[in-house]
């Protein structure tokens, strides 16, 4: 039997420490970079800014509260790379250390100011479900390994021996992947910015943008003028009228069950790793929080969903398409867990891009523009490395970015509605709607 669903929130909050939200903009301002969003990309760019330019006047607005988007209800696993779809192996391996590089300074971050952030770097599972994309994903483990990754190829008794899940053929193990709370690590960072000045409003969405040699921010009740901005808006990006051609914010539904018990966990291999995700184009991932509750998302065509003209909002409820269907996806790698409650349900929205790559840079006739953008479902471990970017590009320092793909990449080819709607419907449909259809 169901038990009642929370509202449209992840499981992220429980346990988070208490958080005061700041009030919202009552008055005019002016600064020299207004950061608009309070995700990781927002709160990253904002700590690294603060901390390099000491003096300036920064600004970080929220819509609503801080984590709210996609970093307060993401699946939580801190992934290497940046997009799943580059295979050369110099690049993915240059890739993997930019990315591992990033976790490890996420770790050092928190230690360095003993944020209470429950955080585990336990290593994920990547499955494959065919046996050529097992082949495949051997001989490119075993070109990684050639170039000093610690990565594992994983079949038949060694796989169940880390992951009981059925019907995957081999399995990549990364252990420097994780999992971590970013509800946790956004409420423990809020301190550390008041500390170095930054000036926080909550419940002040910016609801338009003049641009300028100094661009003014409208909002509700007052008017930001700022000499740079920084548009960490992720999925909600196209709405505030910027890479409308260029982002889509695709939905992606979520459940939790109730803190499982710790022997279910150990028996089913997740007591010991952050989780694992699938190669399907309809990515399903899965990972465990700190209590033992299971968060899975995504693995059918049910599992996302585009709203016409990029509206981020989703009510969930406990009988829809999306439930059923990650209900359906998830005991089918998991049967011991068909019946297994679930105590939540929500969504939260990818920012897609065609390339399923990431963009970062300036941009704006007054080149005073900066972005990053376009994480498409990869973004926990990007967005907190883009603040460090972000801070290189504003202080003019370039050259350690330029040779990264999403270096001043601008994304664009999504056509405008209702195209954009349509394509989506046709797209889904010709690539295949078939929930809970897995290989065998
Ligand atoms: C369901 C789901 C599961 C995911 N799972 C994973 C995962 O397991 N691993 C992984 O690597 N990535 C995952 N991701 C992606 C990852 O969470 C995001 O890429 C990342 O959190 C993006 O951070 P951000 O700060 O750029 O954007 P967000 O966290 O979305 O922050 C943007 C903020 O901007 C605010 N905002 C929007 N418009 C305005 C405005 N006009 N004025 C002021 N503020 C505004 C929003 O309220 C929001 O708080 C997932 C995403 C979702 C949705």
């Amino acid at each position: 039997m169901e038990r009642a669903f929370d509202d449209n929130t992840a499981p992220w909050l429980i346990g988070a420490p208490p958080d005061e939200p700041a009030p919202a903009l009552a008055r005019d301002l002016e600064v020299d970079v207004a950061i608009i969003g309070g995700g990781f990309t927002g709160v990253s760019t904002a700590y690294h800014l603060s901390r390099r330019f000491p003096g300036r006047g920064i600004a970080l607005l929220e819509a609503r509260r801080l984590a709210n988007g996609a970093s307060g209800r993401n699946g939580g696993l801190m992934l290497n790379g940046i997009t799943v779809k580059d295979l050369d192996p110099d690049l993915m391996a240059r890739e993997h250390a930019l990315t591992c590089g990033a976790i490890d300074a996420l770790a050092a971050l928190i230690a360095e100011h003993r944020l209470a952030v429950r955080f585990r770097r336990t290593g994920c599972v990547h499955l494959s479900t065919t046996q050529r994309s097992a082949e495949e994903a051997h001989e490119r483990v075993e070109q990684l390994r050639a170039r000093g990754l610690p990565l594992r190829f994983l079949r038949g008794p060694e796989l169940e021996g880390v992951l009981r899940a059925r019907g995957a053929h081999g399995a990549v193990f990364d252990p420097t992947e994780g999992v971590i709370n970013g509800v946790d690590l956004i409420r423990a960072m809020r301190p550390l910015l008041v500390a170095q000045g930054v000036q926080i409003f909550e419940a002040t969405p910016v609801t338009r943008v003049r641009n300028g040699n100094v661009a003014e921010l409208v909002t509700p009740h007052a008017t930001v003028r700022a000499r740079a901005i920084v548009l960490a808006t992720s999925g909600y990006t196209p709405r505030l009228g910027f890479f409308r051609t260029g982002l889509l914010p695709v939905i992606s539904h979520v459940i939790a069950t109730d803190p499982l018990p710790r022997e279910l966990l150990d028996r089913l291999g997740l007591g010991a790793i952050a989780g694992f995700f699938d190669d399907l184009p309809r990515l399903a991932y899965c990972s465990t929080d700190d209590d033992g509750r299971l968060i899975f998302g995504g693995g059918t065509t049910a599992a996302y969903g585009y709203r016409y003209g990029n509206a981020t909002a989703y009510a969930a409820s406990p009988d829809d398409a999306g439930t059923r269907a990650l209900r359906g996806t998830l005991a089918s790698y998991l049967p011991e867990l068909a019946d297994v409650p679930i105590r939540h349900r929500w969504s939260g929205p990818l920012d897609l891009t065609l390339a399923r790559h990431c963009a970062i840079g300036v941009t704006g006739a007054h080149r005073n523009i900066y972005y990053a953008v376009g994480y498409s479902g990869h973004g926990i471990v990007l967005a907190n490395l883009a603040g460090r970017v972000l801070t290189d590009l504003y202080a003019g320092d370039h050259d350690a970015w330029r040779d990264y793909a999403f270096y001043m990449k601008s994304p664009s080819g999504i056509p405008s509605e209702p195209l954009r709607w349509l394509g989506y419907q046709l797209y889904t449909r010709l690539t295949g709607r078939s929930p809970w259809k897995r290989p065998a």
